[in-house]
């Protein structure tokens, strides 16, 4: 039976960043399994064109870098003719330095009973380690975002139309997580409405996805006991599946989407709602 959702992205050029493994990855494939030619970015440019054989793109790219993203999305313009869909995916949850060693430290004593044991990651957070994970998990939002607007604005018609789709986190509403990366998603929800109103008049709506707990490499090396307790977070009682995501993302990049504009997808199995 053939798939109801397959050619909804016929026709479009996608880029997604961060898309060598995990969340940005399963986007990826859901997109050209969609119709989409897609572009992934990644530090690694190897590991980026692992994820998809031509004509799609693999290209390495450091979102921290505004000629490394000048440059890719410059590839991309010139291999596809034209950008209309770019998913913000790249993003780190700690950095050297932001204060979490010391904080999952405090953890384990206060587990190994030191009742005056704390488990701080502000007081410990140096102005690289802050700066490392909001260079990536923001400024990387705003690079790739002007990149890509300046590439579909150039266009014949003017830069009529097109998506953008930015993957906060539950823990931008909840706060339940490292203090920056937690700083940086709630700040890219308001870049994602404020973009939205600026970029409506041509057209390019700016949506954005917040996932809860999803099943990616950061999570495979952890004990079962440890994301037992994370799933225990969810109603649904289990961490979500990259594809489950990527779902959501398909669709504010599709046309089924065309009156969604700087709105937000929860995807966290009801662990909070807003
Ligand atoms: P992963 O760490 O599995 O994948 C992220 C990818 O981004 C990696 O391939 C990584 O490369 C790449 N990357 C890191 N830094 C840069 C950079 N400077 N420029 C370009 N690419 C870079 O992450 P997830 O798939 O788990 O997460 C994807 C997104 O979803 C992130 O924004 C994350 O914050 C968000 N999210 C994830 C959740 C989860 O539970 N997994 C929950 C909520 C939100 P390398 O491996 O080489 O460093």
């Amino acid at each position: 039976m053939m798939d109801p959702m397959a050619g909804r992205l016929a026709g479009k050029r996608a880029v997604v960043t961060g898309g060598a493994q995990g969340i940005g990855a399963a986007i990826a494939r859901r997109l050209a399994a969609e119709g989409a030619r897609v572009a992934v970015l990644d530090l690694d440019g190897a590991r980026a064109a692992a994820v998809l054989d031509a004509p799609h793109l693999g290209l390495a790219c450091d979102v921290t870098d505004s000629a490394s993203v000048d440059a890719a999305f410059a590839a991309v313009a010139e291999a596809f003719g034209r950008i209309d869909v770019l998913v913000n995916n790249a993003g780190i949850g700690s950095a050297p330095g932001d204060g979490m060693a010391e904080y999952y430290a405090g953890q384990a004593a206060q587990a190994a009973g030191d009742a005056g044991a704390r488990a701080d990651q502000t007081i410990h957070c140096t102005d690289a380690g802050w700066s490392a994970v909001l260079a990536v998990t923001l400024d990387g939002v705003f690079r790739c975002s002007r990149a890509a607007v300046r590439i579909m604005a150039a266009r014949d018609d003017g830069g009529q139309g097109g998506a953008i789709v930015n993957i906060g986190s539950t823990a931008a509403l909840a706060g339940n997580g490292p203090v920056p990366y937690v700083t940086a998603k709630a700040a890219v929800l308001g870049l994602t409405r404020a973009m939205a109103r600026e970029l409506a008049p041509r057209g390019i709506r700016v949506n954005a996805v917040n996932p809860g707990a999803t099943e990616t490499p950061i999570y495979a090396p952890l004990p079962q006991a440890v994301k037992d307790a994370v799933a225990a977070d969810s109603l649904l009682k289990r961490l979500a599946h990259p594809d489950e995501v990527a779902g959501a993302v398909a669709y504010l990049a599709s046309a089924d989407a065309s009156f969604a504009t700087g709105s937000t997808i929860n995807v966290n199995g009801g662990a909070w709602f807003s």
